[in-house]
């Protein structure tokens, strides 16, 4: 019998959570956001409290593609990337945010310009935790060393929905940058939390392809000859395009160093959380802006970094004209195949989700509900008979590897830097 989905203890244990944080901000007094380290960030529900009213806010239960009712969107894209309305590829005018951030430091150098030349008041996104580097924190940025600081992408668990509280508090209107399902689940919030609604500035998604959990990040250390227990840098990536894993000490001396390709295609990526294996959202389709990789091409040593960047919605667009116009963005329109060239493995992936949700469902898992998110036509048009049995099979053996139909209690981590204390 399938897992019935009642709670979001429900949603936590039966492994669809995608730990957003949405929850823990609706219900504060109830629920804990904590790190489970073979999971995720994760949502501990105090008992007595009733939980059923947040399913409709959460991302984790199940997604419907949004209906903005706009019209223009491009139609080639509209079908498997859901709406877009304008494909732009470009970089941070500023060399040094171009060089620190993930692809060409697009969403940071957004971010910066919302506050420094228009009227918001700071950024809402994630960042390494102060006290242990190898987890991370949602935090409220209001300079510009702050987003420097905050710039690239972290592959381990983030919950930026779990502090809107600091937007609710904020002076004015701030910007929220985070993973199509943390911005998916900010789009639910709004809509029962008005005063929120009026100070989100605008919304950008960063592109995902999946969330290692943080004993991912610990092997990664590991590799890299650096001790979590002491106090240790970590950067997934950045600092050049696509940048290094890099470990440093407390006096930012480098201690090891892993390419990109190394550290997520062999360390990272198998320790995604399984949520991600059956996400039908990869590229943000709730955001006013999505940014990601522009993989279509070769990669030239020494190459600053080039971010590929969707405005989903009319604002979206006002907003990346205005910041190139003000200098914060070297960006032009571009063709719309580069993006489906770019990320090959997500078009793939949304037929193989197609695949691997149908046998979860038929062996009694509990599964996500998607509206208006095709992915049948991918599974027979994109997937080769290899990548179809490996949908079903690899599903199947990991139905039973991962336990999906059995309940895993969220497990919290309460210790500091050093995992084995
Ligand atoms: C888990 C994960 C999976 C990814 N998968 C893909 C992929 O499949 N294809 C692809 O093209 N790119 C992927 N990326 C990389 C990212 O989408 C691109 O590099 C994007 O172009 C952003 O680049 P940027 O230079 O504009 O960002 P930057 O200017 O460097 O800014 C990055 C922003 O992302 C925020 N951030 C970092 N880590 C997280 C996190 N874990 N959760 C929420 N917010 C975070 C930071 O706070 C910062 O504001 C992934 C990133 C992550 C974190
Ligand atoms: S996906 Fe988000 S809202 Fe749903 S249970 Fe997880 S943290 Fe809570
Ligand atoms: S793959 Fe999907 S569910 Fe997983 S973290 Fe990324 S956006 Fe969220």
């Amino acid at each position: 019998m399938r897992t019935k989905i009642t709670t979001i203890t429900d949603v936590a244990e039966s492994q669809l959570c995608a730990g957003c944080g949405a929850c823990g901000y609706l219900e504060p007094d109830g629920i804990e956001m904590v790190d489970d380290l073979y999971s995720g960030r994760r949502p501990v529900v105090s008992p007595g409290v009733d939980t059923a009213h947040l399913l409709e806010s959460c991302p984790g239960v199940g997604l419907s593609r949004p209906d903005t009712g706009e019209s223009g969107y491009i139609e080639e894209l509209y079908h498997a990337w859901g709406p877009i309305l304008t494909v732009y590829e470009g970089a941070a005018s500023d060399e040094a945010v171009r060089f620190a951030g993930s692809s060409g430091g697009a969403a940071t150098a957004l971010g910066l310009h919302s506050f420094e030349r228009d009227h918001a008041h700071g950024v809402l996104h994630i960042g390494a935790r102060a006290d242990v580097p190898w987890l991370n924190e949602t935090v409220l940025s209001t300079r510009r060393d702050e987003m420097l600081e905050r710039t690239g992408s972290r592959y381990a668990p983030a919950s930026p929905c779990d502090r809107l509280d600091l937007i609710d508090e904020a002076p004015g209107p701030c910007v929220f940058i985070g993973k199509p399902c943390d911005v998916a689940a900010l789009a639910k919030v709004r809509k029962r939390r008005p005063e929120l609604d009026a100070k989100i500035a605008f919304t950008v998604a960063i592109f995902c392809a999946g969330t290692p959990n943080a004993a991912g990040t610990l092997a990664l250390i590991e590799e890299l000859g650096g001790d979590p227990a002491k106090p240790v840098g970590l950067r997934y990536r950045g600092n050049g395009w696509p940048g290094e894993a890099t470990v440093t000490g407390s006096d930012g001396e480098i201690i090891g160093a892993m390419s990109y390709d190394e550290s997520w295609g062999r360390v990272l990526q198998a320790n995604r959380q399984w949520r991600c294996y059956v996400c039908m959202d990869h590229t943000g389709e709730y955001a006013d802006i999505s940014v990601g990789d522009p993989w279509y091409r070769e990669i030239e040593e020494g190459d600053p970094g080039q971010s590929l960047v969707l405005a989903r919605t009319p604002l979206g667009r006002k907003v990346i004209e205005q910041a190139r116009r003000d200098g914060y963005l070297d960006i032009a329109e571009t063709e719309a195949w580069k993006l489906p060239k770019s990320q090959p493995n997500l078009l793939a992936d949304r037929g193989a989700v197609w695949g691997r949700m149908a046998t979860t469902r038929l062996m009694g898992a509990a599964t996500p509900r998607y509206e208006n998110m095709p992915g049948f036509r991918y599974w027979i048009h994109e997937l080769g008979f290899k990548a179809k049995a490996q949908a079903f099979y690899g599903t199947a053996r990991r139905v039973f590897t991962k336990k999906l139909r059995k309940r895993h209690p969220v497990n919290p981590y309460r210790g500091g830097a050093d995992p084995k204390a």
